[in-house]
């Protein structure tokens, strides 16, 4: 009988194996596939940001930044030293048209009530500060300027976060689980991300396809942060000497990970090109397409005891930033199984009981 279970071995199962190790449990995490190819972290952008409507997901966010900029202390490893995951601190902003803004103005006094340090601006006044932006159709924007929103390898991230879990004693073992009846433990916790639903047929989380396309622009802006324009659905940031940019095109039910490659022309590029002048001069240099696990009911995490199950607890339906909350859920998970509530971030609104019960907390403008 082990003691604790991990059925996944991706960016949120890493996590909690670690936050679990440290608290002296003694854990197994069965990853089907040790080479992560279809998983979502590696195919992630990396971003972590705080600019969200939820209080919940404003402080997973900010503890993110925390987490990320502790993270070669905090996972040190005799065997590897200090890790480092490039952190690109270069901020978040996000746009919105006139419809959405008083949405976003909501959202803005949340943010303000969890001290998140977003600055808010009027459309117009955008190109004083973002030069490179048109602000054509747009009301709004807000964003930080303060190092702390960005983004990470994913990959190293990963690395680092399991490493420390495995120096702390943690196993990590190839294996699929078919069903959670196979496994005998005190505990189980599923983090079998977009696929959390063939283990448990009531939690209404999906695999959604999304593309990202990588780009060349003679201009070259390295300060620019992770732009996300809402009117369009079009986000995009920079990747070493190019950029990056995600379709707003999503597709549920398929198996194949095919880049929507059409999207570029259709919608991509006019809507780049539109937002940044001198994204018309662009060139595509690839691109690729990875599975958010999308929760169906309302794009929000769930999170806890299953409580229709004795020892099984779950952690998914991150909807576009399971990377970024993997800390926040790690630690929380932990903090739910060996002290019986929460004790940092209260997470209790991601209840199972919440789902099942149909009880809708959209997060909007998922990106
Ligand atoms: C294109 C794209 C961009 C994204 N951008 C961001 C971003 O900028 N910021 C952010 O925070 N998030 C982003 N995300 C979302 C993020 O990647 C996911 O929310 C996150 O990876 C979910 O973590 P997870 O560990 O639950 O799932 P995964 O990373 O998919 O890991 C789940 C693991 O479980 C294993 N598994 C599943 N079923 C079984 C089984 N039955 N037995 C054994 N093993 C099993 C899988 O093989 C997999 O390795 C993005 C995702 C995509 C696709």
């Amino acid at each position: 009988m082990d003691e604790v279970v991990i059925v996944g071995g991706g960016i949120i199962g890493a996590s909690t194996a670690y936050f679990l190790s440290k608290e002296g449990r003694k854990i197994r995490v069965f990853e089907r596939d040790p080479t992560y190819k279809n998983a979502s972290f590696p195919l992630s952008l990396g971003g972590f940001r705080r600019q969200f409507f939820q209080k919940e997901n404003i402080l997973l966010g900010k503890f993110a930044k925390e987490f990320i900029f502790q993270l070669p202390d905090l996972l040190e490893t005799k065997k590897n030293g200090k890790p480092t995951v490039s952190v690109v601190p270069n901020g978040y902003l996000l746009l919105f048209n006139k419809k959405q803004a008083d949405e976003q103005y909501e959202a803005l006094k949340n943010h303000s009530l969890c001290d998140a340090g977003t600055k808010n601006i009027k459309a117009e006044k955008l190109p004083n500060i973002f030069p490179w932006i048109s602000s054509e159709g747009l009301e709004t924007a807000t964003y930080t300027d303060s190092k702390i929103e960005g983004w990470v390898d994913p990959h190293m991230f990963h690395s680092a976060l399991k490493n420390k879990a495995i120096e702390l004693g943690a196993l990590f073992e190839k294996k699929e689980i078919k069903n959670l009846n196979e496994i005998k433990a005190e505990i189980i916790v599923s983090a079998a991300g977009c696929w959390t639903n063939k283990l448990l047929s009531d939690i209404p989380v999906a695999p959604q396809k999304h593309t990202i396309f990588r780009v060349k622009c003679p201009k070259h802006i390295p300060e620019m942060p992770l732009t996300g324009d809402l009117s369009t659905g079009v986000y995009w940031r920079p990747e070493g000497k190019e950029y990056i940019a995600g379709s707003p095109n999503s597709i549920f039910d398929t198996p194949n990970l095919e880049p929507e490659w059409n999207d570029f022309e259709e919608l991509v590029w006019p809507a780049l090109a539109k937002r940044v002048p001198a994204f018309e001069e662009l060139k595509l240099t690839g691109g690729w397409a990875g599975y958010y696990d999308t929760n169906k009911l309302d794009n929000n995490a769930i999170v806890g005891k299953h409580p229709k199950m004795k020892n099984v607890y779950l952690a998914t339906g991150f909807t576009g930033r399971g990377l970024m909350q993997a800390p926040g859920i790690g630690r929380g998970l932990t903090e739910l199984i060996t002290t019986g509530k929460y004790q940092t971030i209260d997470l209790s609104s991601f209840s199972v009981e919440r789902i099942l019960s149909d009880k809708k907390r959209t997060e909007p403008y998922v990106l």
